[in-house]
């Protein structure tokens, strides 16, 4: 099949990869050159737009920062829906509000053009690997075609329900990983704090309660598993100010349904901070390192 990748940065650019392992054809774009090169060296072909990505390709695949980039990516000049033909399908796998995915959906339908929201989870280590978790919304017959394609990229693809339910999913995914990295940096610093052995407190934690996928696979200590981001000085993997978007995304939707909500907030406090203090492109396990310890001569 021929697809347009639209957004190839850290996660586009392994995903185009899959895609082209598995013996599809990749039309490529992205605002960004650099990006863009970085795609085209995987052996994407370039795009001159959105538009232009969607106007050549049989199935059209966004994998953007944030809602405002969707929004424009598609309904925009020289966007999506400028070049699509009808009857296409469209798969944005960005993490955005599940508003903005119906917004994007409905004038996707009013163009004749179906769309279905396929968020993920993994990272850049599944992303490479195709092992991804995909979460999609959409009507089932559009998910049931875009599956094989998705297969390519993912081991567990879930049907959660109508368009902006994958979203849905994601951002509540990310909550309970976004509330797990702080929680894991504070407690890391405290058993530092001890003088405990940052290696024998995570065989510990792997084998009780506290265990999570986040120490697990990104853990904020150097050193400590193979390809955290950690060992690389927190190159991305999952930038701050894209953690710091899903909580505020799941603290948006938690204040419009009157759910109260306490720990996500105040995680997406400490992103947010720690973004001021210029991490916020580094990966989110970079709080670890924001979190330190103050003088040992302030008064407690
Ligand atoms: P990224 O910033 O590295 O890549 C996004 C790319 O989109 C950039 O290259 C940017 O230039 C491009 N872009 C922005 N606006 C555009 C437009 N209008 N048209 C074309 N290209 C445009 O981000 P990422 O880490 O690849 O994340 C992408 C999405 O996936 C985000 O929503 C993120 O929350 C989600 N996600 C990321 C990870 C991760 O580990 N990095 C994991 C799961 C989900």
């Amino acid at each position: 099949m021929k697809i347009g990748f639209i957004g190839t940065g850290t996660m586009g650019q392994p995903m185009l990869a899959n895609l082209l392992k598995k013996g599809h054809a990749v039309v490529a774009y992205d605002v960004v050159q650099a990006a863009l090169e970085g795609a085209v060296k995987r052996g994407a072909a370039r795009a001159g737009s959105a538009a232009e990505a969607a106007r050549v390709s049989e199935l059209v695949i966004t994998m953007l920062p944030s809602s405002p980039h969707v929004e424009a990516a598609y309904l925009g000049a020289a966007g999506i829906l400028e070049g699509i033909a009808r009857g296409r399908l469209c798969v944005d796998m960005s993490t955005i509000d599940p508003a903005a995915s119906r917004r994007v959906a409905e004038a996707a339908r009013n163009r004749g053009v179906r769309f279905i929201d396929a968020p993920v989870s993994g990272g850049v280590p599944r992303a490479e690997d195709g092992t991804l978790a995909i979460m999609v919304g959409g009507d089932a017959r559009d998910v049931e075609e875009a599956r094989p394609v998705l297969a390519c990229l993912g081991a567990n693809i879930i049907h959660v329900g109508p368009v902006g339910s994958g979203e849905v999913a994601k951002i509540c995914n990310n909550l309970i990983a976004g509330v797990a990295a702080v929680a894991v940096s504070e407690a890391f610093r405290i058993a530092e704090g001890f003088g405990v052995d940052p290696k024998i407190l995570t065989d510990v934690v792997s084998k009780s309660s506290g265990n999570t996928w986040v120490m697990e696979h990104m853990h904020p200590v150097p050193g400590l598993v193979g390809k955290a981001p950690a060992n690389r000085d927190y190159a991305p993997g999952f930038m701050t100010d894209l953690m710091a978007k899903d909580l505020g995304l799941a603290v948006s939707a938690a204040r419009d349904l009157r759910v109260p909500v306490f720990v996500a907030p105040a995680a997406q406090q400490v992103l947010r901070l720690a973004s001021s203090h210029g991490l916020g492109r580094k990966d989110f396990s970079v709080v670890y390192e924001f979190l330190k310890p103050s003088s040992s001569q302030a008064p407690v």
